[in-house]
């Protein structure tokens, strides 16, 4: 382990071999406590076309601004840029892990009495590969990985996906009929279990909640949430 973090409740500090990597900043309230959207009063947005049916609730770190988006500004954004240098090498992705453990620790202890993490798988076409080692790798299962290590939470494998398809500079309602068919059950213990699928970013809730429609449908699921890196918000 090179990274260690430590939660003070509006952000999470980090450390590299014990240096200052600079913060996360964590949700601030109010937000939607069903999709993380920022709100300005209230508890629940009224982005109801974008919240998910099968799925009760998709947590989220943070906020996920696009590269290009807080490069233009010079703002410091660690999250923004961890969630994006996590798809190009696997060691990127262990302070979000570790971020994320501390999150569900400490802000919404509930979920550490979940069965199971899932991590949104990829297809085998979408892997990526390490820059130095040149290792393929799909990012969540890295960040599922280093959740499990802070919160014991066993990890499962219950979802494969069936063919390429990329959700970016999608429109909602694309995002939703493309999700559609996107993965398959693979049988796995989660009969009256609760699950906790992982992601990097959630915009429209569809990849999400898809695959927890499986796992309700097919799997007989009890009770499916979401975790995120960075809530990313439709324009
Ligand atoms: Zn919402």
């Amino acid at each position: 382990m090179n990274w260690s973090v430590l939660y003070r409740g509006d952000r999470i500090e980090l450390y590299y071999k014990e240096k200052s990597r600079g913060s996360y900043k964590l949700l601030k309230k109010p937000y939607c406590d069903i999709c993380s959207s920022p709100l300005a009063n209230g508890s629940t947005c009224s982005w109801t076309h974008t919240h998910p049916t099968f799925a009760k609730r998709i947590y989220a770190m943070g906020y996920y601004k696009p590269t290009n988006s807080y490069r233009r500004s010079g703002e410091a954004d660690v999250l923004s840029q961890h969630i994006y240098y996590a798809k190009r090498n696997i060691w990127k992705g262990e302070p979000l892990g570790l971020a994320i453990a501390e999150c569900i620790k400490n802000r919404y202890p509930e979920l550490l009495k979940f069965d199971f993490l899932v991590a949104i798988p990829r297809y085998k076409t979408e892997y990526h590969e390490d820059e130095d080692s040149g290792e393929p790798f799909n990012p969540t299962d890295i960040l599922a990985k280093w959740i499990n290590h802070g919160t014991g939470i066993p990890i499962i494998t219950p979802l494969e996906k069936t063919r390429e398809q990329k959700m970016k500079e999608l429109s909602l309602l694309e995002r939703k009929q493309k999700a559609r068919g996107l993965y398959q059950y693979v049988p796995s213990p989660v009969k009256d279990k609760s699950i906790l699928l992982i992601d990097d970013v959630s915009t429209s809730s569809s990849t999400i909640d898809e695959c927890a429609k499986i796992l309700v449908r097919n799997g007989g699921a009890r009770k499916v949430c979401g975790f995120v890196c960075g809530k990313n918000d439709p324009d």
